[in-house]
């Protein structure tokens, strides 16, 4: 950056009123539209509403202009478009540069970003290319109509306190939204719009360095999209029990959850935890094991529509949310449930 930006304030450059409008960052994961950019716009479009403004739908990538239709559908009024064949993959800095021209040029009031792997990447750095500020990991947003300030909420101090942050002074208010809290809009696919396509800056030069080449790519976790998972607890006893949960896994197309008593164990990577500290998912089907119930785990799936809980305690409170319970050993229910799996 040139030092005249690094050292000029954006609200020296432009007063807070010219910046106007509700921005979503469109994220897509294999060329399709992930949940979490339909429920910032289902957000969005209510914060615009009560601002009065249009709602944006920022779509990078390459070759994906056919997504706009989806994304007016869910509520935007104009997409900004931007398309390059280096911009196919995410990427931090080929990313960035374009949404901070995208900024720079259209001036948005507010910027959303979901609070997955990418935004939590793209969001700070963004803020600080901008020189603004940004709330991360917020779970609820409200307007102060008579200050135009967006109310960004989120909980603090280990999920004992909520605080709500304000960002007075510059613009964007940007903010992280956990995946799985906000609602969808329902979507009208006759809604239409406008189409704003913005050049990808030429002069960005990424470099990729290799540093180590891992011969067996991990799994991708992806817990806020999945319609099934299987979780394991401290009852699973240790990484070979996280096994058998990825048999069964493979077997009925789950993704893999863990407590943070798991996870605290070491027997499964982090971005594998459910609840209060890790991600907030609502599958159709959760099947809890070995896993007490404890308030922070119950605090990111309590939304799942079916709960089933294989736990070797009655007593255990995560029987007290399970729409199904089975009391008895995980070793022993879960290979049975395989084995009749294979029959189906
Ligand atoms: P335990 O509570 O030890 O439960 C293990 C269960 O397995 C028991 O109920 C036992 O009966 C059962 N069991 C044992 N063997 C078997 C077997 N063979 N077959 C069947 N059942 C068996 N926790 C989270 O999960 N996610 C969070 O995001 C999170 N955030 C937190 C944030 C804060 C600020 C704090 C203070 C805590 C947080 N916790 C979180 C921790 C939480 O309080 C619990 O400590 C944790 O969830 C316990 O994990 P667990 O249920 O796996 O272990």
């Amino acid at each position: 950056e040139n030092e005249d930006n690094l050292i000029t304030p954006a609200k020296e450059k432009f007063p807070l009123e010219a910046y106007q409008g509700v921005w979503v960052f469109a994220e897509l994961r294999h060329g399709a539209i992930m949940n979490i950019a339909l429920e910032l716009l289902g957000e969005g479009r209510k914060l615009a509403d009560t601002l009065g403004v249009e709602l944006g739908a920022v779509l990078i990538g390459d070759k994906v202009e056919p997504l706009a239709q989806d994304l007016f559908a869910y509520g935007a009024d104009v997409v900004y478009l931007v398309e390059n064949a280096e911009l196919e993959n995410y990427r931090t800095e080929s990313y960035c540069a374009a949404m901070e021209k995208l900024i720079k040029t259209y001036k948005p009031e507010i910027l959303l970003i979901g609070a997955t792997n990418i935004g939590r990447d793209l969001g700070p750095r963004l803020a600080g290319r901008v020189h603004t500020g940004l709330t991360a990991d917020c779970t609820v947003l409200d307007i102060d109509t008579e200050k135009r300030l967006l109310n960004q909420t989120r909980p603090a101090f280990g999920g004992n306190i909520m605080a709500t942050i304000i960002c007075p002074d510059t613009r964007p208010q940007m903010a992280t939204v956990r995946p799985g809290v906000m609602k969808k809009a329902t979507p009208d696919f006759n809604r239409t719009g406008k189409i704003v396509k913005a050049f990808y800056p030429p002069d960005i030069k990424v470099r990729t360095i290799v540093r180590d080449i891992v011969k067996e790519a991990r799994k991708i976790v992806n817990l806020e999209e999945a319609q099934i998972i299987i979780s394991g607890g401290r009852g699973v006893g240790g990484p070979e029990g996280f096994k058998l949960l990825e048999q069964v896994a493979d077997s009925i197309g789950a993704t893999v959850g863990a407590s943070r008593g798991a996870v605290d164990s070491g027997w499964i990577p982090s971005n594998h935890q459910v609840g209060q500290t890790g991600k907030t998912v609502h599958p159709k089907l959760y099947l809890a094991c070995g896993i007490s119930g404890a308030i922070q785990h119950l605090a990111g799936m309590q939304h799942s529509s079916v709960i089933v809980a294989i736990n070797k305690n009655p007593n255990a409170p995560i029987f007290k949310i399970a729409d199904y319970g089975i009391v008895g050993d995980l070793f022993k229910v879960l290979p049975a449930l395989l084995d009749t799996l294979k029959e189906i």
